[in-house]
């Protein structure tokens, strides 16, 4: 008899441990009508900067716009180089290219997959005038390092912390790290709404004011625009989900820890590459990403198992034809392209159990 699958992120079993909360404070918001900008959204900002320790939080529409506005709010534009990983979600890359600047892609480092600092140093050019290092997977980073080259060429550094809510790197909160950084609240992701949402986090007030005028159409006063902005609000029904589910983030970054744990120990043994964790690192495994160079059996077992699984990325941003205009070639960056053929996420959430966690290391090992 097939037994129940086992889905990759269970939303709807989070929603069920939250009902009464979540509807209430839906309710609360709809009843209310300030549907734009709203007092759930004010509220939310504050508590997601307390949160994180900053002084500064502002909500936009996604984390992409996150991103994209961060970069406006530093003058970055046409002319511009901004280095960004080419392992990443394709979102990062966007965000730097529609601002007009060039994206320079470099190789991720093999061990934690994040961004190669090596790269970085090779790529910095007389026009760089950022750095976006990814939180990959809920992995921070390797952040000093990145740190002293933006201090000797004076560079920003922008953060993509939208796998990352509540990772530390030596103990500091990802996103409050470098100028600023942009989130995502993309249901999937470890703090997510129930639809799109994003935020930046900066501890620069002058960024942070930028940033709520690009959102809001350039304008602080109604009907005076000093910039030349964007429609691309956090909506208030979202924040005031936001606000209910950002009480439980620690506890939920608690779990998918445990869940972590647990896959390690019953995954030790098998040929299986399982995820490393660096010196530096307190992750909070928004994936789980294990290695393996018979992914097409592996992919095969889980499906006959019911459960389910997803490739986080199975093309490299220098290989996607969008990006064709760089001019990169197959194996300008090994170490990408190696994990992209190589690399599957088992299921990750806060509330899989231990018996699903044992079947999905049981087909694991059975491949
Ligand atoms: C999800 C994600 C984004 C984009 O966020 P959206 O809210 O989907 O626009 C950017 N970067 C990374 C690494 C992501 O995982």
């Amino acid at each position: 008899m097939q037994k129940t699958s086992i889905q990759f992120v269970d939303l709807r079993r989070q929603y069920h441990n939250i009902q009464p909360e979540i509807d209430a404070a839906m309710l609360r918001a709809v009843g209310r009508g300030d549907f734009i900008l709203g007092e759930d959204t004010r509220e939310f900002e504050k508590e997601f900067a307390a949160f994180n320790h900053a002084p500064h939080c502002i909500g936009v529409g996604d984390g992409t716009d996150a991103l994209h506005l961060a970069l406006r709010a530093l003058n970055i534009g046409l002319g511009d180089e901004v280095i960004v990983p080419t392992h990443t979600y394709i979102a990062s890359v966007l965000a730097i290219s529609n601002t007009g600047a060039r994206p320079v892609l470099v190789d991720c480092d093999p061990d934690f997959y994040c961004i190669d600092v090596k790269a970085v140093e090779r790529a910095l050019t007389p026009r760089t005038k950022a750095i976006m290092p990814v939180h990959l997977y809920g992995h921070p980073a390797d952040m000093d390092p990145l740190l002293q080259i933006a201090k000797d060429r004076q560079l920003a550094i922008v953060e993509d912390t939208a796998q990352g809510h509540g990772a530390t790197y030596k103990g500091r909160l990802c996103g409050t790290i470098g100028d600023i950084s942009g989130f995502s609240f993309y249901p999937g992701k470890n703090l997510g709404a129930y639809g799109d949402g994003g935020a930046i986090v900066t501890n620069r007030p002058e960024l942070a004011e930028r940033v709520s005028l690009l959102r809001n159409y350039g304008q602080k006063v109604k009907y005076v625009h000093t910039m030349k902005g964007y429609n691309s609000r956090l909506d208030t029904v979202q924040a005031a989900i936001l606000r209910v589910k950002l009480r439980h983030l620690a506890q939920w970054n608690d779990q998918r820890r445990a869940a972590a744990a647990r896959y390690a120990e019953l995954l030790d043994g098998t040929k299986l590459g399982l995820p490393q964790v660096a010196p530096w690192a307190n992750p909070v495994w928004h994936l789980y990403v294990v290695q393996t160079d018979r992914r097409a059996d592996l992919q095969k077992a889980l499906d006959a198992a019911g459960i389910s699984h997803g490739i986080h990325y199975p093309i490299p941003v220098h290989l996607q034809e969008a990006y064709q205009d760089l001019g990169h070639k197959p194996g300008d960056f090994p170490v990408a392209e190696a994990l992209a053929g190589r690399i599957l996420s088992l299921p990750m959430f806060p509330e899989i159990t231990v018996e699903e966690s044992q079947r999905v290391a049981q087909a694991c090992a059975g491949f």
